[in-house]
């Protein structure tokens, strides 16, 4: 990945599996969500210290891509990325509860520091070869989310126009792609490995 971060997109409800285990409706268009840059940091094996005093905390396994240049127009995704790694996305799903019901904004439940860490990245392999690759999640062991590009509900040229088209997508920015079905919670001592395909991308331990 590109060094520089600067903005956090997540798309929410993305996998119709997932949308469903929490009850939500699966959108009409892209739904959209920022985390801070702060909210990034690596898997690589360190202890991550979360919120685990705030209700549930959910992880949220997801694909990542990042944009090399500038967005324009009519680009496609294999001209605008370069790189991709794989995610978490950390909600607090109490929280989130809460606030979905208040109709406030999702910052307190998905913006919190560490909440968005990121493992090593690798080459895209294009969108063509993309869906040949499932990513997994494993906690302490046990396999607990898979997922594949072609469950998306929205694909990633919708999202990358999307985002492009009412946000803005330049150089660094990356996109979380949204989760698969088999979100649960996490407690301290939880151990995390990404996978792509066979090759472990990271790993991280519930501080
Ligand atoms: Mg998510």
């Amino acid at each position: 990945m590109c060094a520089l971060v600067s903005n956090v997109y997540c798309v929410g409800r993305n996998y119709q599996l997932h949308a469903a285990e929490l009850g939500n409706a699966v959108p009409e268009e892209p739904m959209i969500f920022l985390k801070p840059s702060h909210a990034v940091v690596p898997l690589d094996g360190s202890v991550l210290q979360l919120p685990l005093d705030r209700g549930s905390l959910h992880f949220e396994g997801e694909l990542v891509i990042q944009a090399a240049r500038d967005y324009e127009p009519g680009m496609s995704v294999d001209e605008l990325v370069d790189t991709m790694a794989l995610g978490i996305d950390f909600t607090l799903r109490d929280v989130q509860s809460v606030i979905k019901e208040k109709g406030h904004p999702w910052t307190a439940a998905k913006a919190f520091k560490s909440s968005a860490p990121l493992t090593a990245s690798i080459a895209f392999p294009g969108t063509e070869s993309l869906a040949d690759t499932d990513f997994t999640v494993i906690k302490n062991g046990e396999e607990v989310q898979r997922g594949n590009v072609k469950d998306m509900i929205f694909s990633l040229q919708t999202i990358i126009d999307y985002i492009g088209k009412h946000y803005g997508l330049g150089k660094g920015d990356l996109i979380f792609t949204g989760t698969p079905a088999g979100v649960g919670p996490t407690v301290s001592g939880d151990v995390f490995e990404l996978y792509w395909g066979d090759v472990r991308l990271g790993r991280c331990e519930i501080g």
